[in-house]
């Protein structure tokens, strides 16, 4: 196995027979050897810097009906918020003042929040913050409202793809989303010009080994600039309530086999794999992330943006938590780099 670990680091691609061949193995030294090579690559590319990122939980309304969501619309036990522009504004001086250089703001897709009122909370966040990143996670729009977010001062935008495969992509929303509508809205963010991030839930109920090759080929392919691979962790309120959690170490590889495919990639060590597991943070760095993305939401509203069960939120997942997050990457090696983290190619 240890051949194919060798040409992914040297050629950045495997065949779907090979991709199947590794998530199918089951040799701890094939997996500690993959971890050890995506660490090296990471090293070399990053040194021992890690990027932070402010996430801001900006709305947990949401139109949309994912059956793995904790906010989603049916969910009645959820009680509902919306930031203000005043309130995010805020939520950034206090970044920035703790060193944050990108907010990203996230939130469900919610009606209220209209097109010109996203605009119009980029372009104030722009004029304030001139010399920082802007993040955008608001799910699928159309081409036009990318690009007026673009234009208003967006650089980055997150859309998980979720799973390439349509019949899967199915089984985890109701009918009218489509795995094609995603897929169409990455392809326009990226022609847009945003560094683009996309990625999947590790075990989400129906996910197969094939449906992983699936989606290793589509990330190669795609090269995103951001790839977010978290754990799928069920939510108490929805129809996956009572469907197991993902695999930590089944996401910890597939970090390492995308830092060997895309050597250049931000890769996040997600909140969901920190919350499955008490050192899964640092876990996810070891295997090759190198972002974190604490949590600048105001303190009273994070409770609500319960994606999944028991989300950690505060400590070092938190922004005001930063140093204790430090703390836990220098004891494994690491640092927080308070650069703005822009994607670069190295070749
Ligand atoms: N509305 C935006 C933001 C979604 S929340 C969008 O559609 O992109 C960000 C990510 O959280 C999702 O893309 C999904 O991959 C993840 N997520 C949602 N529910 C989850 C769950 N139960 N377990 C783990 N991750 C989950």
């Amino acid at each position: 196995m240890k051949h194919f670990i060798d040409k992914l680091w040297r050629e950045h691609t495997l065949t779907a027979e090979e991709y199947r061949a590794l998530l199918t193995c089951r040799d701890a030294d094939t997996w500690a050897y993959l971890q050890h090579r995506a660490q090296k690559v990471t090293r070399s590319r990053f040194g021992n810097d890690v990027f932070i990122r402010g996430l801001i939980e900006i709305s947990n309304r949401c139109r949309n009906n994912c059956y793995y969501c904790g906010i989603r619309s049916s969910n009645r036990s959820v009680a509902r918020y919306a930031l203000t522009l005043e309130t995010i504004l805020k939520c950034c001086r206090e970044g920035y003042a703790a060193g944050f250089r990108t907010f990203v703001m996230q939130g469900g897709e919610d009606p209220a929040q209209t097109d010109e009122w996203v605009e119009a909370t980029v372009a104030s966040i722009r004029r304030e913050f001139p010399d920082c990143a802007i993040t955008l996670s608001l799910g699928e729009k159309s081409r036009e409202t990318y690009e007026r977010f673009f234009r208003a001062g967006a650089n980055r935008y997150l859309l998980r793809h979720e799973t390439h495969n349509e019949t899967h992509y199915r089984r985890l929303h109701p009918a009218g989303m489509s795995s094609t509508h995603r897929l169409q809205c990455l392809q326009w963010l990226k022609e847009i010009g945003y560094q683009t991030g996309t990625g999947i839930m590790v075990g989400s109920p129906g996910q197969t080994v094939a449906h992983l090759v699936e989606d290793l080929q589509f990330i190669e392919r795609f090269r995103p600039e951001m790839i977010g691979i978290g754990p799928f962790i069920p939510h108490r309120d929805t129809p996956f309530a009572g469907e197991a959690a993902g695999s930590a170490d089944m996401t910890l590889r597939l970090i390492s086999l995308f830092r060997l495919m895309h050597p250049d990639a931000l890769i996040p060590s997600t909140t969901a794999l920190a919350t499955l597991v008490p050192d899964g943070r640092e876990r996810g760095i070891l295997a090759g992330a190198n972002v974190v993305m604490p949590n600048l939401s105001p303190r009273e509203q994070r409770e609500k943006y319960a994606l999944y069960d028991n989300k950690a939120a505060f400590g070092a997942e938190a922004a005001e938590g930063l140093k204790k997050l430090e703390e836990r990457l220098r004891a494994i090696g690491y640092s927080i780099s308070k650069e703005r983290g822009d994607y670069k190619r190295s070749d």
